[in-house]
């Protein structure tokens, strides 16, 4: 058993105030694999008031110094990679293989562009030329509290983490309680690379702990949170009577348009990145809309793809998906799919239960659902699980209509040969990112959603932007 009760607060490793021990359950076997200690308030305090006396140094080193600094974490944290993939494979079970391809690297990517994004930046620039004396002056917002969820733990904290470094801000990260290893060798990696004391700090909790009393703190400036809308929800309420900023990155419902002109590839495309992750991506395309003239083959397809799935331990090599974290989202999920049969959609594959001769773990059957209307509460929730919802659709009006009808506004999809087509829909697509024929977004592109899905952008330079003030100065001097 792994035990990891310490916080890592002003540059030390500390035990808790009060004893308070929680398990970390690996979701392959259900069994307990690691110890961690759940903070209290005095916990949060002193990893507030760490940070707090650091903002006061850190905010006004030289931007070469912080640089420098980013620059020693992406080595180190390049040298750990497979250590947090190890972590993170146990603690959420994600494939070792994935978890050392995607998720581990996730973070690699992030560090990386946004050490080409913050040498470009500009924190100190004049407002024009017709007002040679007005400075503007961007300048760090503060302590920031970071509360991340467990589906893709590097790839979270490093899109906090990295620009708040980077804007001179300081910080005290409060992970997932249900995986919240890989986060600890992430503060291993801080120590190495020779972060300042009190400039990282991070204190292990669970929402109603050190999750609120970070939103309620009246020394933490901003809350960057990345987890549920309704967790968004409660920390946007709680951070209201200290007037925090509060920058949230919430689920989403995706919407994925496969048009009759559509490459080859384009259905089993979508079946794979729904199912990839074990269908834990708040960006998933968890409702495939389909042009009548390809639905039946996309039905078809789809379905073929979830039969030939294979699901297995995250300890084993290989192309297959995991569990699903835990036994809350196993229930949760169990639930959605009979509620999708008990509203009348058509169970083309998968189904409730595990997979054949499985008895033990989290895993889900790879589920897809066609004559989905987008009414029905499988269209309607996000179910974070590998269950794909099959909706037909008949012109393009019709599927803007059905992909913008949600309470979600994350990343939608387009797949089509029209270019002219694609471009309008783009425009006219609910969401923060719309992701079109299989091509990802590229290095230093904001990541972010509108409506119920958030209100902050992660990434290149809107991630910096976001953790920054802007001063207007006048009668500067240019002497
Ligand atoms: P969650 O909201 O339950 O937990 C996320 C984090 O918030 C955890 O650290 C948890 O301890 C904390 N938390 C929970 N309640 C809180 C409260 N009242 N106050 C303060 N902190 C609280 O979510 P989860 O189950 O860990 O993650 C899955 C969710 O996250 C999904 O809905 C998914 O779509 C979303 N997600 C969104 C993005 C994005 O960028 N948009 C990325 C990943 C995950």
């Amino acid at each position: 058993m792994i035990e990891k009760r310490q916080f890592y607060i002003n540059g030390q490793w500390v035990a808790p105030a009060k004893a308070h021990d929680f398990q970390v359950i690996d979701p392959s076997t259900e069994d307990p694999c690691a110890v961690i200690s759940l903070g209290g308030q005095a916990d949060t305090d002193s990893a507030v008031a760490a940070a707090k006396a650091a903002f006061d140094t850190w905010a006004f080193t030289p931007k070469a110094e912080r640089l420098a600094l980013i620059e020693r974490v992406f080595e180190v944290y390049n040298r750990r990679s497979d250590d947090l993939a190890e972590a993170i494979s146990l603690e959420m079970g994600a494939p070792i293989d994935m978890a050392r391809q995607q998720q581990a690297p996730a973070g690699t990517w992030h560090i990386g562009n946004f050490i080409n994004a913050f040498k470009e930046f500009e924190f100190d620039r004049p407002l024009g030329d017709h007002a040679l004396n007005d400075r503007i002056l961007l300048e760090p917002v503060g302590v920031v509290g970071m509360i991340t969820p467990w589906n893709w733990p590097m790839n979270q904290v490093t899109l906090k983490v990295i620009p708040a470094l980077a804007t001179g801000c300081t910080m005290v990260l409060k992970p997932s309680e249900i995986a919240p290893l890989s986060a600890m060798v992430f503060a291993e990696i801080m120590e190495e690379a020779g972060t300042p004391a009190g400039v990282f700090n991070l204190v292990n909790g669970d929402g109603a702990g050190v999750g609120t009393q970070l939103s309620t703190h009246a020394d933490v400036a901003m809350i960057s949170f990345t987890g549920s809308t309704r967790a968004g929800i409660a920390i946007s309420k709680n951070a209201a009577d200290t007037l925090k900023r509060v920058h949230l990155e919430l689920g989403g419902k995706g919407a994925n348009l496969i048009f009759a002109d559509a490459d080859d590839k384009a259905v089993k495309r979508g079946a794979l990145h729904c199912f990839n992750n074990t269908g834990q991506s708040c960006n998933a395309p968890t409702r495939m809309l389909v042009q009548r003239a390809v639905y039946d083959q996309a039905v078809e397809t789809a379905a073929a793809v979830a039969e030939g799935m294979a699901v297995a331990s995250a300890h084993s090599p290989g192309r297959h998906i995991g569990p699903v974290v835990s036994e809350a989202q196993f229930n949760k999920i169990q639930d959605l799919i009979q509620t999708g049969m008990d509203e009348g959609a058509r169970l083309v594959a998968g189904g409730l239960g595990r997979p054949e001769g499985v008895n033990r773990g989290y895993f889900v059957r790879p589920t897809v659902f066609a004559d989905v209307s987008n009414d029905m509460t499988i269209a309607r929730q996000e179910i974070f699980g590998p269950v794909l919802s099959i909706i037909p659709f008949e012109t393009e009006e019709e599927a803007l209509q059905i992909a913008n009808d949600t309470d979600y506004g994350l990343t939608n999809y387009v797949q089509s040969q029209d270019g002219a087509r694609c471009n309008r829909l783009a425009r006219k697509l609910r969401s923060g990112m719309v992701e079109m024929n299989g091509q990802g977004r590229a290095a230093g592109s904001p990541f972010g959603g509108m409506k119920q899905s958030g209100n902050g952008r992660e990434g290149g330079v809107w991630g910096l932007e976001d953790f920054l003030e802007v001063k207007a100065v006048s009668g500067w001097s240019n002497d």
